[in-house]
């Protein structure tokens, strides 16, 4: 192992350890300030989808310019050197096709198919220009975190391989976020790195960017014997025996390794270079796909969801902006329901609607949301959860006002001291407020048996009740509890209130999000 290509797999080695111990270090325990989004801070694809939905970039995404102004002048390096992704394919391909008989040079060529991740970014970015951020669904940095974090991790802890997770996770739709992971790394074993030359659209928006890179694989022409093994041994499917398409170029540097008789270098065009391929892209293709976009966002916004209705099961975690720049802002990376220490926060299906799939909501089934605890705001890399004090979380002074992410009910059908002259007050007990807003009334009564039975019969006062879920999660009537929060009343919505509380006074106004 020598030259840039032992380079290249240091770096690799490095980022992609790196990458696994920002995972490992995602759970609570053991936070301790490392910065858990690092890469999704240096994804170019997400600054600029937040920036076209928000029309702002959020401070820690800047870091995306470390990665994007380099890539015009050095070509598409993240591709082999960075991407976790793209590291793990590139290991994959590798061991799959070592095993092949067949010579690979052939199946290795540049394909009209690889054209179709370019069409998906501008898929992605049309839905971001108006408002619907949708590229954490195939950005490879978002899609391996979620993946990991809510599928594989939790199930190599289930399966012995421990340590995860302090306590035992579950997410909701796990299998079906780990299986797209898994279909993309099985992909490695028809084509090479399949996802890569083909599907990622951050692959994409680097490639277009690195069409006018400066340096770049070059072949001198007169070295060149033809022998093709420099195609045997591209990663990229770049044709370096031919006119090199530098937008598909991950800089693997394999080929310049496997070339007999160095005619390839990286570097700045020679006399006898050979000339470069540009972006292999049909114009018009892009405009239908770009209009086909514009048609499917209104389609995509008039299923029923949050954004038109305040829905009741949706319940954002603490922090959450507005349900509209919510969905704006959140990536559906995972990372805050890695760091929730009780589970609560679950990936959604279609709970909110095709643009929410996959961002957090609270499941108070699962777990509810720690009275102290403010970890999901300061993991958030985007700031679609902003972070918050404890203080201003709990409202101590200098805050008058408690976060709350919803309102408790009870279900007095299947309450036990209200349906069943059962004693019981663990949602009393249970509550974090202070002053409790759950308060009880003792009465005694006679049972069908004739028994005389004192009973502390609960009430909700709404206005004490912040919407934690902790009643909600500890209430031992199990399947469906017997007191159960809705997300009216959340402290982010102006509209999301109680006609009752309206008249009362006790509605808040709009809050300010201290954001731009
Ligand atoms: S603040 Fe609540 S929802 Fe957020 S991580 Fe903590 S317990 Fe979970
Ligand atoms: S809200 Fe959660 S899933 Fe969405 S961007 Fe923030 S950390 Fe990622
Ligand atoms: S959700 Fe339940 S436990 Fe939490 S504040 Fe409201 S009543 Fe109390």
């Amino acid at each position: 192992m020598g030259g840039l290509r032992g380079v290249r797999r240091i770096y690799a080695a490095f980022f992609l350890g790196l990458f696994g111990f920002l995972l490992w270090a995602g759970e609570f325990e053991r936070l301790k300030g490392f910065e858990v989004g690092l890469f999704l801070q240096l994804d170019p694809l997400t600054a600029l989808g937040g920036f076209l939905t928000s029309h702002t970039l959020y401070k820690g995404l800047a870091l995306a310019l470390l990665i994007l102004i380099p890539t015009l002048f050095l070509g598409r390096f993240f591709c082999s050197w960075i991407c976790p992704l793209g590291i793990v394919n590139q290991v994959l391909s590798h061991i799959f096709h070592r095993r092949r008989a067949v010579e690979s040079w052939e199946e290795n060529r540049y394909r009209p198919v690889y054209r179709v991740k370019y069409y998906l970014l501008v898929v992605l970015l049309v839905f971001a220009g108006l408002g619907s951020l949708q590229t954490g669904l195939l950005d490879p940095i978002a899609l391996i975190y979620r993946s990991f974090t809510l599928s594989l991790l939790p199930a190599v802890d289930r399966a012995g391989g421990g340590g995860w997770f302090a306590l035992p996770a579950v997410f909701h739709g796990g299998v079906l976020i780990g299986g797209v992971l898994l279909a993309i790394l099985l992909a490695n074993r028809l084509i090479t790195r399949f996802w890569c030359r083909a599907l990622c659209p951050l692959g994409a928006l680097l490639g277009w960017c690195a069409q006018w890179s400066l340096w770049r694989i070059r072949r001198d022409v007169d070295r060149c014997n033809q022998c093709k093994q420099c195609l045997r041994a591209c990663q990229g499917a770049a044709d370096p025996d031919g006119a090199l398409r530098h937008t598909e170029c991950h800089l693997c540097m394999n080929c310049i390794e496997a070339c007999g008789t160095q005619a390839l270098h990286y570097g700045l065009a020679g006399s006898r270079s050979s000339i470069g391929r540009p972006l292999d892209l049909n114009r018009r293709r892009v405009v239908e796909v770009a209009l086909a976009a514009v048609v499917a966002v209104p389609m995509t916004r008039s299923t029923l969801s949050p954004r038109s209705t305040p829905t009741p099961e949706v319940i954002r975690p603490p922090g959450s902006l507005p349900e509209a720049q919510f969905l704006a802002r959140c990536i559906k990376c995972g990372l805050c329901m890695r760091v929730c220490p009780t589970n609560v926060l679950q990936p959604a299906l279609l709970e909110a609607g095709f643009e929410g799939l996959w961002t957090p909501l609270l499941m108070n089934a699962v777990g509810y949301c720690e009275h102290h605890c403010v970890l999901c705001g300061q993991v958030c890399p985007t700031a679609a959860i902003r972070p918050l004090s404890v203080a201003e979380k709990v409202g101590a002074p200098p805050f008058t006002k408690p976060v709350r992410l919803g309102t408790a009910f009870f279900d007095r059908g299947r309450c036990l001291p209200w349906a069943m002259d059962v004693p019981c007050i663990v949602c009393e007990e249970t509550c974090p407020t202070s002053p409790k807003a759950i308060w009880y009334e003792t009465v005694a009564i006679t049972s069908r048996d004739g028994r005389k039975v004192t009973l502390k019969r609960p009430f909700v006062q709404p206005e004490l009740c912040i919407g934690c879920g902790i009643c909600e999660n500890k209430c031992p009537v199990t399947d469906l509890a017997a007191i159960r929060v809705s997300s009216v009343g959340e402290s982010r919505s102006g509209d999301n209130r109680m006609l009752l509380n309206q008249q009362s006074g006790w509605i808040e106004g709009t809050i300010d999000t201290g954001l731009g």
